[in-house]
């Protein structure tokens, strides 16, 4: 058969990976490449321009016509400046194609249009891109054509970091070093490099393109600012892991295709909870590799969808009513020779390696939640956390029984032996086999959960990138695992101080473990006494990245500098409000020039209606249109009365100077006046005809894809 797919043949084929670097570059270019990829080092420059040579031949017989450093500043999505290879004419009108190796290392993007939190101004365009080459340059195919993508760091004139992937290179560095040290300390003398593996669930929702296009929340916003619950939402929980429709199965279908080319290595694919809610989930790869691969995700998911009528939505909480959609970043620390440091082995309680792990994680969580917590925040995300759907805006960690039971030994009787057993699972069926049960369940409502040889973090938001979780968890990690290496590596008893100091750490910080149900609001109430923060909003998370704190923190590894901690909050008090201002300029429009002229006609259509009826009829009962018109236009005016409202605090909140202030308002006063706009407006849209509503309803979108 012509038309099967050859999986194996297809993956990483627009891919600039090592295999076509052994077949293309001279042996000692590609040797010295080599080295620089696992040392993650920087590119020697003296081969530049032969790895750019080779590159722009393999491109050109692909079809590619233009370059790009392919970049990740501090708006969320990527960026890119395209260039093609042509050069300048010669006498004869001819170009050649070209492509340095300065081209290829370095990049000159006018960076003042980008979010940099004062720590440029306009006048000071200058911003680098610099080629991160353990990152593999890729092709990308589309209306563009064929563009050769080059993934990049992207940092100011001054060397500050513009971009999410420059703190992620530096946060890797500095568990690398840290947890080696620790390695070391149990006599692992062989392993040459730690790094964090990384694997994000992806959710995201689909709809029909041509319904989209009427909607100009979506448009704008990215979710639904206006709409009724239809009769059916998820409570049948028929959707999760149901059979993917056919539309849905020919779109997963192309989006895995065009992943695979890219070396991207879709795995798992289900529907979700909510209609029209679907899930992709990648093998885990090295946290670098693993947030370039999930941008590509995202922006792959969009593409595709256009090429099936259909459009992608990665907002957090694209309609009220329904869950919202989020990611799952599983997290674990790896070897270059495979050694996972977070594999308890079959029996915890004697990997002494392990526990001390453990507790180093438990420490770092515990101690900078807020950072954790103020990682996953972005605006569409305070939708989500604590509205029993994801995880609660309170840090805890769920490390299920067995776990549980070990800490607990150690901090009672200063020693564990023995480790609860996973048993056999008794299907009850001659037919079936008995399954080996995990000696742990899962627990969906923790936002950080062990799950086997892994951490799952479940805060983080649909559209968010996955790079400041993982500076996070990488950084605060780091602390732990130096705090522990600096008193252990001093020890005159290695086996004693190790002891105590896991029995220390775990008792100073049990607290933060919590393997009840973490959507009850007795948990609230707990995690409260146990002093642990509860941070409600994307506004009172910013803070937290400014303390003392962090600022110790992440100097002292080289991860952020005071200034660039300080930018970035600014960046995201300014991003907050501007977000929250196109949603209230949307709501404003919307009502103002499609609900309530809907509504109008609507009311006198029935005012008509109900004239004419009286006139033919004057005994014939009109009582329903009369109440009817009476609602509606009580309604109305209730909706009158609400948009003026909200287009007065708008007003004020926009003249604001940016800042903390300024994006406070917006939650504290254009928030809540959104809502009250909102609110008649629904009701509205459950009594006026169908056919007057000026666009498609909740069920037209989830519902009928
Ligand atoms: P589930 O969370 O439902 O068990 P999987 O086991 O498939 O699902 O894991 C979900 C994600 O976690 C996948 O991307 C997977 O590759 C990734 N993953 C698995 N093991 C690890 C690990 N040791 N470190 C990081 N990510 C991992
Ligand atoms: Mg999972």
């Amino acid at each position: 058969m012509s038309d099967v797919l050859n999986v194996a043949e297809i993956f990483g084929n627009n891919v600039f990976n090592e295999k076509v670097m052994r077949e293309r570059l001279p042996k000692d270019v590609f040797k010295k490449m080599k080295k620089t990829m696992e040392d993650g080092a920087e590119l020697d420059p003296s081969i530049a321009g032969a790895v750019a040579h080779a590159m722009k031949e393999w491109a050109i017989e692909r079809g590619a016509t233009h370059y790009t450093h392919w970049f990740q500043p501090l708006t969320g999505v990527t960026a890119e400046k395209h260039d093609s290879f042509i050069s300048a004419p010669n006498s004869e009108g001819k170009v050649i194609m070209e492509f340095s190796g300065k081209e290829l290392i370095k990049g000159e993007p006018d960076a003042s249009s980008f979010p940099s939190g004062g720590l440029r101004a306009t006048f000071e365009a200058r911003g680098y891109t610099a080629w991160d080459c353990t990152s593999p340059a890729f092709l990308r195919e589309d209306a563009c054509g064929v563009t050769l993508c080059i993934p990049t760091a992207f940092c100011s004139y001054k060397g500050e970091a513009l971009d999410q992937k420059t703190p992620l290179l530096r946060s890797m560095q500095a568990v690398d070093t840290q947890a080696l040290r620790v390695l070391r300390l149990f006599g692992n003398t062989t392993s040459k490099r730690v790094v964090p593996s990384v694997g994000p669930e992806q959710e995201y929702f689909l709809v029909d393109r041509q319904k989209y296009l009427q909607r100009k929340d979506l448009i704008y916003t990215g979710r639904t600012l206006f709409g009724a619950m239809p009769p059916k939402g998820q409570e049948l929980e028929d959707h999760y892991f149901g059979a993917i429709r056919e539309r849905i199965g020919a779109y997963m279908k192309d989006l895995n295709v065009e992943l695979w080319k890219l070396g991207v290595t879709a795995k798992t694919q289900h529907n979700e909870v909510a209609p029209a809610q679907h899930e992709l989930a990648p093998i885990y790869d090295e946290a670098n590799l693993a947030v370039d691969h999930n941008q590509m995700v995202m922006e792959t998911m969009k593409k595709v969808a256009s090429r099936h009528g259909l459009t992608c939505l990665l907002h957090e909480k694209p309609f009220a009513g329904v869950n919202g959609s989020g990611k799952h970043n599983n997290w674990s620390l790896t070897t270059d020779d495979g050694i996972n440091l977070l594999n308890p082995g079959d029996t915890p309680h004697q990997n002494m390696q392990f526990l001390l792990v453990l507790a180093c994680i438990l420490k770092a969580v515990d101690v900078h939640a807020d950072l954790l917590r103020e990682s996953a925040a972005d605006v569409g995300n305070d939708h989500r956390l604590g509205a029993n759907e994801a995880p609660p805006a309170i840090i805890s960690i769920f490390l299920g029984d067995q776990l549980e039971d070990v800490v607990d030994q150690l901090c009672s009787a200063g020693e564990a032996t023995h480790s609860i057993k996973g048993g056999t699972l008794k299907t009850g069926v001659a037919t079936l086999p008995d399954l080996d049960r995990d000696a742990t369940d899962r627990n969906r409502t923790s936002p950080f959960a062990f799950t086997g040889n892994k951490f799952e973090f479940r805060m983080v938001g649909s559209s968010d990138s996955i790079a400041p979780a993982n500076v996070v968890l990488n950084t605060i990690i780091a602390e732990a695992f130096k705090d522990a290496a600096d008193e252990l590596e001093r020890a005159d008893n290695f086996e004693t101080t190790l002891h105590s100091m896991i029995k220390k750490m775990l008792m100073e910080h049990r607290r933060i473990i919590f393997n009840g149900n973490g959507y009850s609001d007795e948990w609230i109430a707990e995690a409260e006494s146990r002093g642990l923060p509860h941070i409600r909003s994307m506004v009172d998370a910013i803070p937290v990245i400014t303390t003392e704190k962090a600022i110790n923190l992440y100097e002292k590894f080289g991860v952020f500098t005071k200034e660039e901690l300080f930018s970035r909050a600014e960046v995201e008090y300014e991003n907050y409000a501007k977000c929250i201002n196109i949603e209230a300029r949307t709501m404003i429009d919307m009502a103002g020039k499609q609900i309530i002229p809907a509504v109008i006609k609507y009311t006198t259509e029935l005012a008509e209606s109900l004239n004419s009826v009286k006139a033919a009829c004057p005994e014939a009962d009109i009582s329903v249109q009369s109440e009817l018109l009476v609602e509606t236009s009580a309604l109305l005016s209730d909706m009158k009365v609400a948009l003026a409202a909200l287009t007065d605090i708008t007003e004020k909140c926009v003249a604001m100077d940016d800042g903390a202030a300024k994006a406070h308002a917006y939650h504290d006063e254009v928030m809540p006046a959104m809502a009250a706009l909102r609110t008649p407006a629904d009701k509205l849209e459950m009594i006026v005809d169908k056919d007057l509503w000026p666009f498609p309803s909740y069920g037209d979108l989830i519902f009928e894809v």
